[in-house]
């Protein structure tokens, strides 16, 4: 007899605490079992079948799987495309409703779309719940009911609306008694799922080498220096948690409440990234340039250079730090990414979503809406960006933002030997091809 239960979907929000629409779920009246989906789709995408990110999500779900035999409960994990998983799960179970959270990613949409038709015509009901941002879709809006283009008037509205209501954690503690009991459901493995399971043993442990994943807790003290250290890339000044912001590992409502009481500075990140997944709801078309004229600019696009800018070798040592940073720990210095990215679109003269496409592909913190925008900001195209005429001097950003090499040298270290390049392209005559060419299409 098939055992009849409500469903969480697990995807980026992978914890038990504070999670909206788990809390939701276990107020509902059947026992909940909880579930995530290794969907094949994004996984075949991933052509590094050593990808850190699945290692980050196997890791996640084993400590959710942990916590949950403790409570006699189980995580199920299946495999495959989304609407297979739930053909299966309607066999093996009677389930009377669904509880996920909300995905705001066009892919995300269009499935979750599919999947409710589908639970539909099976008369399972399907709720979606906030949970990964404080304000979203059309909740911080101007007077006239149009979406904000600009941050700084957004983040003041988005100021404006927040009160302690938004920032509540959801107590799921209180209701883990209405997890469905069950024996421990066995995950599938790393290469059952198309994965090299011995690749993923880092080889080795430093700071800054694989295996290592940033901690999920930020010292008060770093977040209140945080306005005097987020630009220097040498010194740990800024709180590496995105990678758990991506995928839900740490609560937003938590992180805020923490910013809030101790730095405007940070609090004003965490806004960035609600204004670029705001932005990404409403414009989601983001394979185009935001602002549509940059579409019209001649790129040079050569594939030589942009294979040096992959690797970190075109001979400017803050721009090959940073690659270098990216292609090793899967993750860059903010003030090193707006300097890699301007690198490629204004001195490389290389369509930014080249560099989006490689930064998709190596960041652990990957996400649609802050690469996009990341991107579009450092090439000019972007809703609020930097103005096209903006061409970073990489020798000055290193003077201001690594004076003493700290940064540059432990990722550059053949720095002063013959082995290191010479730049392969000189920096004035990349700053005027770039302004003639910008001018042309902008003009
Ligand atoms: P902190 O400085 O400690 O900031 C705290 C949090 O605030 C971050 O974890 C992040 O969630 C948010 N935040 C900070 N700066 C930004 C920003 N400029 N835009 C949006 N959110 C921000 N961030 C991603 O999470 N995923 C991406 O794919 C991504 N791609 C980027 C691409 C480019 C070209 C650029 C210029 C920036 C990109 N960023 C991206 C934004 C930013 O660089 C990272 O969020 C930040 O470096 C992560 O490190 P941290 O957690 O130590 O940040």
């Amino acid at each position: 007899m098939k055992i009849p239960v409500n469903i969480f979907w697990f995807r980026r929000d992978l914890r038990l605490h504070d999670n909206a629409g788990l809390y939701n779920s276990l107020k509902s009246g059947n026992p909940v079992l909880p579930i995530f989906i290794f969907d094949k789709i994004i996984l075949e995408q991933l052509e590094d079948k050593r990808d850190r990110r699945v290692e980050f999500i196997q890791k996640s779900l084993s400590e959710i799987q942990a916590q949950l035999a403790k409570l006699g409960s189980s995580l199920l994990v299946k495999f495959g495309t989304p609407l297979e998983a739930w053909k299966q799960l309607t066999e093996e179970f009677e389930i009377k409703a669904v509880f996920t959270n909300h995905d705001y990613e066009p892919y995300a949409k269009q499935r979750d779309a599919q999947v409710q038709d589908f639970l539909k015509s099976n008369g399972i009901s399907f709720h979606t719940f906030k949970d990964q941002v404080i304000f979203e879709k059309g909740e911080v809006l101007k007077d006239d009911g149009t979406p904000y283009l600009v941050y700084t008037p957004y983040s003041k509205r988005w100021k404006s609306l927040l009160n302690d209501f938004y920032l509540k954690s959801y107590p799921t503690e209180k209701h883990f008694s209405n997890f469905l009991k069950t024996d421990a459901f066995e995950f599938p493995s790393l290469s059952s799922i198309g994965f090299d399971q011995t690749a993923l043993t880092p080889p080795h442990s430093g700071e800054a080498g694989r295996g290592l994943f940033p901690p999920k807790k930020v010292r008060d003290e770093l977040i209140k220096n945080y306005g005097n250290t987020r630009d220097y890339p040498g010194i740990e000044g800024t709180s590496k948690l995105s990678v758990h912001l991506r995928f839900g590992t740490i609560s937003i409502r938590e992180l805020a409440r923490q910013a809030q009481a101790l730095s405007e500075k940070y609090f004003n990140e965490l806004i960035w990234r609600e204004f670029y997944q705001m932005i990404l709801w409403h414009f989601p078309n983001v394979e185009q340039s935001f602002k549509r004229q940059y579409d019209r600019i001649i790129w040079d696009n050569n594939e030589a250079h942009f294979q040096k800018w992959c690797e970190g070798k075109t001979g400017y040592p803050i721009v090959d730090a940073g690659m270098r940073e990216l292609n090793e720990t899967g993750y860059m210095h903010n003030r090193v990414r707006m300097i890699v990215a301007s690198f490629l679109t204004k001195h490389l003269l290389i369509d930014w979503r080249w560099g989006e496409a490689y930064f998709a592909e190596k960041l652990l913190d990957f996400e649609l809406a802050s690469n996009n925008g990341g991107w579009q900001w450092a090439a000019g195209s972007g809703c609020d960006a930097a103005p096209y005429f903006r061409v970073f001097n990489p020798y000055l950003q290193t003077q201001k933002f690594d004076p003493e090499l700290k940064y540059i040298k432990q990722w550059v270290p053949e720095l002063d030997s013959f082995d290191y390049p010479q730049p392969i392209i000189e920096h004035e005559f990349a700053r005027k091809r770039v302004l003639a060419t910008y001018k042309i299409a902008l003009g």
